[in-house]
């Protein structure tokens, strides 16, 4: 009996121990989960798992398998997605699962996400208009970069000899995907033109500052094999710039393609800045959108942007954010914690409800201490080089300026797909 007391002690310690860490991360799940919901941050992107809770063990070894951290938890002793919106559809999670109770879906039952119809040889159901990289619903760098390559391989097959319209094919997108179908076409001779509404780099330029970034090897054309696992954005950035400048990459930046329509045997392809013929086009714009423009007079001017790079730069200098979602809080709040700056918040809501909790407690904290200036139910009218004008608690009132940032969010490219001609199927939850 002794004996046994020996061995059934410390065992009894050790699931003690276990039981505590249990009920620890689960009630760490629970509060990530509530302010998950709290932020309407409930519905994934794009390509998400989907568990099967009569499958699930409660392992875990999904949750140490993803790449992007917080994003899984253990409730009830079953895996659950904690922050659908924060998912990048990595996969991880369902390779690693012993019990295969992940499948990897896109939508849910409430919101569908629209997939644009992608042959195997990346044509879409419009012939010469080809789709690769993320806006085919298949995410991540590493896809990207072998699709680009891939689709222009066959774009490639198909060009037609010389003679015809002045380009052969048009890439619209500088992200993983298009940088890479780019090189394949200078490699394959082609006629062409990268077009870019942004700035080099794709999504990943719009990571937050620091961001690890896990990728896999990739054959670049005209480059060879990329050998990049972990690495961070600023770094990947550089590795991209270095192979533009080594192989002459050319992209057009802060052009937009508006519309495409046939023209003969050709494309029309309608810019912000005018039109280009050509025999294909290669859609590799991802499936982020467009940044939601304000519409207001003085918006073309530099001062204006739509994202936040570096809040160092707006040191001792006067800034107005637009919008009331997580990046237009986690904007005026970095930008506000800089020395010398004077921020305002300007939002047409009347609360910040889509916003996570820490971040309308960090608003709400600065607003107090006068380190930034809240305006709800607020418009902003006029955007001049040293000022704006915005209607505010029934007043028109005008604030010194040096910069806007706004974060409106972005219109996706459905509609844009759909004038092209392009089908486009909503999955609900299904693969
Ligand atoms: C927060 C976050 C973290 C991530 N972390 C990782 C990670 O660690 N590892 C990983 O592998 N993946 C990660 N991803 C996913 C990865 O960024 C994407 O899968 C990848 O960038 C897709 O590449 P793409 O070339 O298809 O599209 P994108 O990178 O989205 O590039 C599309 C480009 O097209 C441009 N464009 C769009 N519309 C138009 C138009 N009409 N005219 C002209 N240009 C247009 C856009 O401005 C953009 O530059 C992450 C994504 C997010 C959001």
């Amino acid at each position: 009996m002794q004996a046994l007391a020996i061995y059934l002690g410390p065992l009894g310690v050790l699931w003690g121990i276990f039981l505590a860490r249990a009920k620890f991360a689960e009630r760490r799940s629970l509060r990530i989960k509530a302010e998950a919901v709290a932020a309407g941050l409930t519905e994934p992107a794009s390509l998400h798992p989907k568990i099967d809770p009569s499958l699930c063990i409660g392992c875990a070894t999904c949750i140490s398998a993803c790449p992007e951290g917080k994003i899984l938890g253990l409730v009830n002793g079953k895996a659950e997605l904690l922050e659908p919106s924060h998912c990048i559809g990595h996969g991880a999670c369902a390779t690693s699962c012993p019990m295969h109770s992940i499948e990897l879906v896109f939508g849910t039952e409430k919101r569908g996400v629209d997939i644009p119809h992608v042959g195997p040889d990346f044509q879409s159901n419009v012939p010469g208009i080809y789709i690769a990289g993320e806006l085919g619903g298949m995410g991540l760098i590493r896809n990207a970069i072998e699709q680009g390559r891939q689709a222009m391989g066959q774009i490639a097959k198909a060009a037609p000899s010389r003679a015809g319209p002045p380009l052969d094919v048009v890439v619209v997108g500088a992200g993983p995907a298009g940088i890479s179908a780019s090189l394949a076409a200078m490699k394959a001779g082609l006629r062409l033109i990268t077009i870019e509404q942004d700035s080099f780099g794709g999504t990943v330029a719009h990571f937050p500052r620091g961001k690890l970034v896990m990728t896999a090897p990739a054959e670049l054309p005209l480059y060879g094999q990329v050998n990049l696992r972990e690495t961070s954005k600023e770094d990947l950035l550089a590795f991209w710039e270095q192979v533009k400048n080594n192989t002459g990459l050319k992209i057009t930046y802060e052009e937009r393609v508006e519309k495409i329509e046939r023209e003969g045997a050709a494309f029309r392809v309608a810019t912000t800045r005018g039109s280009h013929l050509t025999g294909a086009v290669l859609l590799a714009i991802g499936r982020r959108g467009t940044p939601r423009m304000l519409g207001v007079p003085g918006e073309d001017q530099e001062k204006v942007v739509y994202r936040l790079i570096d809040p160092e730069q707006y040191r001792n200098r006067a800034v107005l954010v637009v919008g009331g979602g997580d990046s237009a809080l986690e904007a005026a709040t970095s930008i506000a914690s800089e020395p010398g700056t004077t921020v305002t918040l300007s939002y047409r809501g009347d609360g910040f409800s889509r916003a996570k909790l820490k971040n309308r407690d960090r608003v709400s904290e600065m607003e107090k201490t006068n380190r930034l200036r809240v305006m709800l139910q607020s418009e902003v009218l006029q955007i001049e080089p040293k000022q704006v004008t915005i209607e505010f608690a029934g007043k028109t009132e005008s604030i010194a300026n040096d910069a806007v940032i706004v974060c409106a969010g972005g219109i996706l490219p459905t509609p844009f797909l759909k004038s092209a001609g392009i089908n486009i199927e909503t999955k609900y939850g299904t693969a």
